[in-house]
C-alpha cells in the first residue's frame, strides 16, 4: 500500500449543501403594501451568484413613482400601527422572529448564493442573529415607557432604510425591528446585488399577517435609494453604507425634517501585545479580516503587533493562511468565500495594486482559486507605514496590513490616526491594558481578546467619519423616537 503524506495529498471532502429544497421565483416584484407589485419602470434587472456567475433571478427596479407608492402606504399604515397596543406590536415582531427561525436554513442558503458568504457563516451568524434582533425588539415595545421614564416616547412616523450588502438579512433586521417596536413603519431598500433574502423576508411578513403597509421593501440600486432620500413625506433616515454615500445623503437632507443615523466605514485597529496568548490572537486576526471576505465594515483592517513578537505572530499567521479553504460558498468546510460582486473585487484588486506600487511588501498563499466566479485570495501587507494607501482607506476585501509599536501610547496614537472610529481590538492577558485602551482608544466598539461578535443588546456604531448614531441595544430605539417632555 503507498504511503499517504497528510501533509500534501489530505484534503476535505466536499461538503457542500443541497439547494433543492428552497423555493426562488425567477422574478421579484416589489413588496408595497402588503402584495407584490409590478415596478412601474417596467424594469427588472439579474441578480447573480457570485461565486460561479450563474443568473438567479430577477428583480424589480423601483422608480421615484413606486418609492412615492411605498411611502404612502407606509404612511397610511402609520396612523393604525402607531396606535396598535404596544403588548401586540410586539407579537408580530415576535412572530417574525419565530419564522425567521422556522426558515433559517433556507435563508442561509439564500444568502450565500446571491451573497457568496460561507454557508457556516450565513447559517451559525447572520441568521440566527437576524432572528435574534426581532426577539429583543419584540421583548421592548410594551416597554417603552421604563426604557424613557417621564419622556412620553412616541413614534417619528415613517422611516426609509437603505442597507448594503454585506450582511443583507441581518441589516434588514437591525433596521426594521427597532422601528416597528417604537411604533414607526419603514419603506427599506436592500443593495443591488443581495436583494433576495429581503425579499423573502417580505414574503414571510406577508404570510405573518403583520398589517398592510407596516413593512415595504422595494428593490433597486443607488437612484432608488436617493429617490428615498429625498421623498418629502419621511420622517427619517437611516442608512447604513459608505462614508462617500453617508456624506451625499447628510447634504441632502440637510435643513429638512428628516432625522438620521449613518452606519458607515471603518478602518479597525488589531493591536496584539507581546503578553497576549499568541495563537488565540492568531486565530481572532484571521476572525477579524477574513470573516465574511473582508467585507465587514468593524473589520480589524490593521493590525498592530508588539515587535517583540513580531516574527512569531507573522509566522504563525502565515502558517493558518496556508490552512484556510477559498472556495464553494455553499461547502460547510468553506473558511472564506466569493467576493460579493465583480465591481468590488475591481477594488480590493485596485488597493492590492497601489500597495504594491507604494512599495508594501506582500504575501499571499498559493491556495486554489475557482476558475469562475469572483475570487480574492487573503492577503497581508508587511512593511507598511500611516502614510500608505492601504493603510488610510478602507478597502473591504480580505486585506490586512500589518504594523508594528512598542508602548502602549505609540499603538494608540496609530490607532487612532484614521478618518474612521468604528471598532478596535485588544489582545492581551493585562486587564488594566484593556481599560485603558478602551478608555484612549476613538471606536465605537472595543473588543478584548476576541473580534467580531455581535449581539443585539448591544450598541453598535462609529465616532468620526464611521458615521452618526447607534444600532442595537436600548440605544437602537431612540433614534426612532420623539420625546413630548
Ligand atoms: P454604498 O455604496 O454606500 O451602498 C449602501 C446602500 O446605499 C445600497 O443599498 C446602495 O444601493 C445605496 N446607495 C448607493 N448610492 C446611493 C445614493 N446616492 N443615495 C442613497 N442610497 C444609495 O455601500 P456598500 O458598498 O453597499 O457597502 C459597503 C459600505 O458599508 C462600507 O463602507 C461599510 O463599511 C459600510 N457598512 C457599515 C456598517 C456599519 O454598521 N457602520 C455596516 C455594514 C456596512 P446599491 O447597492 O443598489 O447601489
Ligand atoms: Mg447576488
Amino acid at each position: 500500500m503507498n504511503k499517504i503524506d497528510i501533509n500534501k495529498s489530505w484534503n476535505y471532502a466536499s461538503a457542500a449543501e443541497g439547494t433543492e429544497h428552497i423555493q426562488l421565483k425567477s422574478k421579484y416584484d416589489l413588496f408595497i403594501n402588503g402584495e407584490f407589485v409590478k415596478p412601474s419602470s417596467k424594469k427588472y434587472f439579474n441578480t447573480i451568484n457570485p461565486a460561479n456567475g450563474e443568473h438567479i433571478a430577477k428583480v424589480a427596479q423601483a422608480n421615484k413613482e413606486d418609492v412615492d407608492k411605498a411611502v404612502k402606504a407606509a404612511r397610511k399604515a402609520f396612523k393604525s400601527w402607531s396606535k396598535l397596543e404596544p403588548k401586540e406590536r410586539g407579537k408580530y415582531i415576535f412572530r417574525i422572529a419565530r419564522m425567521i427561525q422556522e426558515r433559517a436554513k433556507e435563508f442561509a442558503l439564500i444568502e450565500s448564493m446571491d451573497g457568496g458568504k460561507p454557508i457556516r457563516e450565513s447559517r451559525d451568524i447572520d441568521i440566527p442573529l437576524a432572528a435574534n434582533h426581532f426577539f429583543y425588539y419584540a421583548g421592548w415595545a410594551d416597554k417603552l415607557e421604563y426604557v424613557f421614564p417621564n419622556k412620553s416616547p412616541k413614534p417619528l412616523g415613517v422611516a426609509g432604510q437603505i442597507i448594503p450588502w454585506n450582511f443583507p438579512l441581518l441589516m434588514a433586521a437591525w433596521k426594521i425591528a427597532p422601528a416597528l417596536a417604537a411604533g414607526n413603519t419603514v419603506v427599506l431598500k436592500p443593495a443591488e446585488t443581495t436583494s433576495l433574502t429581503a425579499l423573502k423576508l417580505a414574503e414571510l411578513i406577508q404570510d405573518s399577517g403583520l398589517p398592510k403597509g407596516v413593512v415595504n421593501i422595494i428593490t433597486g440600486a443607488g437612484e432608488t435609494g436617493a429617490e428615498i432620500v429625498n421623498h418629502s413625506d419621511l420622517d427619517k433616515i437611516a442608512f447604513t453604507g459608505s462614508t462617500v454615500v453617508g456624506k451625499l445623503i447628510q447634504r441632502s437632507i440637510a435643513g429638512s425634517k428628516k432625522k438620521t443615523t449613518l452606519e458607515l466605514g471603518g478602518k479597525g485597529a488589531n493591536i496584539i501585545f507581546e503578553d497576549a496568548a499568541i495563537d488565540q490572537a492568531v486565530e481572532g486576526i484571521v476572525n477579524a479580516i477574513f470573516f465574511n471576505q473582508g467585507h465587514v465594515c468593524c473589520a480589524g483592517s490593521r493590525l498592530f503587533v508588539q515587535a517583540s513578537v513580531e516574527s512569531v505572530v507573522i509566522e504563525k499567521l502565515k502558517d493558518r493562511l496556508s490552512t484556510l479553504i477559498i472556495g464553494d460558498p455553499l461547502d460547510k468546510n468553506t473558511d472564506i468565500g466569493a467576493i460579493n460582486s465583480a465591481e468590488q473585487l475591481a477594488t480590493i484588486e485596485k488597493y492590492i495594486a497601489i500597495g504594491k506600487k507604494e512599495g508594501a511588501d506582500i504575501y499571499q498563499p498559493k491556495c486554489q482559486l475557482p476558475k469562475k466566479g469572483n475570487w480574492c485570495r487573503p492577503t497581508l501587507f508587511l512593511n507598511v507605514s500611516q502614510s500608505h494607501t492601504i493603510v488610510q482607506q478602507e478597502i473591504f476585501g480580505p486585506v490586512l496590513t500589518i504594523q508594528t509599536f512598542r508602548t502602549i501610547d505609540e499603538v494608540i496614537e496609530k490607532a487612532n490616526n484614521t478618518p474612521f472610529g468604528l471598532s478596535a481590538g485588544v489582545w492581551t492577558e493585562k486587564g488594566s491594558k484593556i481599560f485603558k485602551l478602551s478608555k484612549k482608544l476613538k471606536a465605537g466598539v472595543i473588543w478584548a481578546n476576541t473580534y467580531n461578535k455581535f449581539d443585539p443588546t448591544s450598541p453598535f456604531g462609529g465616532y468620526k467619519e464611521s458615521g452618526i448614531g447607534r444600532e442595537g441595544g436600548l440605544h437602537g430605539l431612540k433614534p426612532y423616537l420623539k420625546f413630548e417632555l
